[in-house]
């Protein structure tokens, strides 16, 4: 059934809600307070509220099968029947077997969890082999088509496609070495037919498939099997019109490939791809298919100049006839509605525009492209002087390159363990400890006032106090302060460095249930005032054992930050780096002797090009130096990475040049320590010896495997033994019962050195 595209639309939009009811309800029904009918009516009411959102703004295609319980790519998994038999064995309801693979059980580790391309979302991992059996399950694809529906919404469902569900996926267990998940491409494809058929059957006109995946580079097999697998879908005898959509880059030479196969429409990221437009031109006229055209930033939180976005709009026009207007990417990364936000500072907020906004932008553009530019408000002025700051310009322009270099590591390493004499297998956490409801509780009467300032100092210290016995009792080595007046450690920092301002609902979702809530880096960025130096020196002084400092490295504070985009982000790296240096001082000043520098992002925004990978990596790594280097020889600096996928940023990890880096590593069964030893790093290294993801506590035989497997990879000498992440989601009683372990491995495996 033909029927037009539509000539505005969004890739999706924010599924947690604008007061986080996705993230009350489910984790309503993992304590048990929420039964299954519960967690179902609170699903059903986001997608009603987010479908009648998107028709009342004026939007003429409305997409569906966006929202989830946990993950977009779990969901597709569960679609096409690709429930790994572990899973499946454990005999559980549908709903149990879902969250299972999302969270893991006692008997059986997660999916593994990974960044979502460039983006601070994480998605779970499929785990693909040559038996898996793939079958199509159409129920909720059809149950959401007939929701909307119900509601006299007619939308267009999205599924993550099969090029990039495969891309994406890592070989099962069972899986011989080296088998390529996308080498089961034909018979997933015929899983999607069949999905596709029960939608033509239900009268579905489109369906939207994702192909990310093609904006990064491909081999050119890969891209052939892109372009065989929508031949063969477009060759299906009854289906709705595919929409092919891309996001995130520029599609490069998947681009013709993608094009010269019979799909009805293909979607374009002309924000974070604006090649993408020249890629088009070079192809020529598309007279029957329709260009779904990104124009509308789905990743950062400044107003469109519509103006501008209306000129590439208008170029398009000259390709082809059908444009449709959209936004770059679904709209999932950026917080739900402005209007929410009435504290911001009016200089600021006019320069806005959230999820809500943007579908506005949309339907503005829509109406451009049919009826022309004249009625388009300019684009926002210049931002205010005092955005400026010349005192961090001139400092930074007097930086030379000796002040990002520290003295020859085995002389700091000499020094460090002069300092500190610490045991072969050193324990450690990465920072965080739970935060109890009580923690939050006074962070929070605090910020409103109802706690006073000598208050809120004695009840964090008395947690402090608690965190340091706590971690003395359980046997660690090296302790930290547990970070309990930090609700987030980027926005924590954003609040005490000028230039950033802070949202009162701005959630975008991390994981599953986890939101984050990213602060917006609008101007220059200086230090105020010490940071953390109070919180760390009274943790020293209350223990004879090194207290760790806590900082949040510059890559990290823009990655999970809305950053200006009126200057390079190296430039504003640079700024932030400056301010770090100067705690970093401050700290040892203070009598902190070993300070953590977390980059946990610094994978996260690695171009998707591999062309594109120096030149950040050179400011990245620029960056990490100016904020460490002026430490002390004696001083340790660590960071920690919070990802294992390294391939691209190995070499960046050496030229750290931090004394220990500890990492992710227990999802991936340790295989990034081989990785380390073979791209030569020799410096300390603390693989992630337990998933701190799930709320599975490990056995003490696996953690002294992953020891045992640590220092068959690398000298011992150089292995600490910590978490694989922050604790502050986890329960004291898991954390008790998994740090006692960890400690106990660690001796045990110390006594065979
Ligand atoms: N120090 C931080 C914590 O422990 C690090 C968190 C992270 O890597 N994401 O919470
Ligand atoms: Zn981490």
């Amino acid at each position: 059934m033909y029927a037009p595209f539509g000539t505005t639309t969004v890739l999706g939009y924010p599924r947690i809600g604008p007061h986080r009811e996705l993230k009350s309800a489910v984790e309503g029904f993992w304590a048990g307070h929420v039964d299954a009918a519960g967690l179902l009516a609170a699903a059903a009411k986001l997608r009603e509220d987010t479908w009648r959102t998107l028709r009342d703004a004026g939007l003429a295609a409305v997409p569906s099968h966006t929202f989830s319980l946990y993950d977009h790519v779990l969901d597709t998994a569960v679609t096409v029947g690709a429930v790994p038999a572990r899973f499946a064995r454990l005999g559980l309801g549908a709903l149990e077997t879902y969250f299972a693979m999302a969270r893991g059980t006692d008997a059986e580790p997660a999916l593994e969890l990974t960044k979502w391309f460039d983006t601070n979302y994480h998605y779970l991992v499929p785990e693909i082999g040559p038996d898996t059996a793939f079958a199509a399950d159409p129920g909720r694809l059809l149950a959401e088509v007939a929701q909307a529906r119900s509601l006299g919404i007619e939308t267009r469902p999205v599924l993550v496609g099969p090029a990039t569900f495969l891309l994406l996926a890592k070989a099962d267990a069972a899986a011989p070495a080296g088998f390529d998940p996308l080498s089961r491409l034909d018979d997933l494809v015929e899983v999607y037919g069949a999905l596709l058929a029960a939608l033509h059957g239900a009268g579905v006109a489109w369906v939207q498939l994702d192909e990310p995946a093609y904006v990064g580079d491909r081999t050119p097999a890969q891209i052939a099997a892109l372009a065989r697998a929508y031949r063969r879908l477009a060759a299906l005898p009854a289906r709705p019109q595919i929409f092919v959509a891309t996001y995130f880059g520029a599609l490069g030479e998947a681009l013709p490939a993608l094009l010269d196969t019979p799909v009805e429409a293909v979607g374009l990221d002309l924000v974070a791809g604006p090649e993408n437009l020249d890629g088009l031109a070079a192809h020529g006229q598309m007279p029957w298919r329709t260009v779904v055209a990104g124009l509308v930033d789905g990743r950062n939180v400044w107003r469109t100049d519509l103006r501008a976005a209306a000129a590439k709009a208008a170029a398009l026009r000259e390709l082809c006839d059908r444009v449709a207007v959209s936004t770059s990417c679904s709209l999932l990364h950026v917080p739900v509605d402005l209007d929410a936000e009435v504290d911001l500072d009016p200089r600021l907020r006019e320069r806005l525009a959230f999820a809500r906004q943007k579908v506005d932008e949309v339907v503005a553009l829509g109406a451009a492209v049919r009826d022309g530019a004249d009625g388009l408000p300019p684009a926002v002025a210049a931002p205010p002087p005092h955005w400026r700051d010349e005192k961090v310009r001139d400092r930074l322009a007097a930086l030379g390159p000796g002040q990002r270099r520290r003295v020859p590591y085995p002389r700091r390493a000499a020094a460090q363990r002069e300092r500190w004499g610490l045991p072969v297998l050193p324990t450690t956490t990465i920072g965080s400890f739970p935060q109890t409801a009580e923690i939050r509780r006074a962070r929070a009467a605090w910020r409103a006032g109802r706690l006073a300032e000598s208050d809120y100092v004695a009840r964090m210290r008395s947690e402090i106090d608690a965190v340091l016995a706590f971690q003395e009792r359980v046997g660690l080595d090296v302790l930290v302060h547990g970070e309990p007046e930090r609700s987030d450690m980027v926005q924590y920092f954003a609040e005490r460095l000028s230039g950033f301002a802070a949202t009162a609902h701005g959630w975008v979702q991390s994981y599953g249930s986890r939101c984050v809530r990213p602060p917006i880096l609008f101007g220059d960025v200086a230090r105020p005032a010490p940071m953390t130096v109070a919180w760390s020196a009274y943790a020293q002084s209350r223990t004879d054992r090194p207290v760790k400092g806590m900082l949040t490295g510059p890559t990290t504070i823009l990655a999970w930050s809305f950053v200006r985009e009126d200057q390079a982000l190296a430039d504003t790296a640079m700024q932030v780096a400056l301010a770090l240096r100067d705690e970093v001082g401050d700290l040892e000043r203070a009598g902190i002797g070993v300070i953590q520098v977390d980059e946990p992002a610094l994978r996260e925004l690695l171009p998707l090009r591999a062309r594109d990978h120096r030149a950040y990596l050179d400011w990245a790594v620029a960056a990490f130096q100016i904020a460490t280097a002026g430490a002390a020889e004696a001083t340790q600096i660590h960071t920690h990475l919070c990802y294992s996928e390294f391939g691209a940023v190995l070499p960046a990890i050496e030229a750290l040049d931090a004394d220990v880096t500890s990492i992710e590593a227990s999802r991936s069964r340790m295989e990034v320590l081989a990785d380390l030893a073979s791209a030569g790093y020799g410096r300390g290294v603390g693989p992630g010896v337990y998933d701190i993801h799930s709320p599975r506590v490990p056995e003490q035989a696996e953690v002294v495997a992953a020891l045992r497997a640590a220092v068959a990879a690398v000298p011992a000498e150089r292995v600490w033994v910590n978490p694989d992440c922050g604790l502050k989601t986890r329960g004291y009683d898991e954390v008790e019962r998994a740090l006692t372990r960890l400690v106990a491995a660690a001796r045990q495996v110390r006594a065979d050195q």
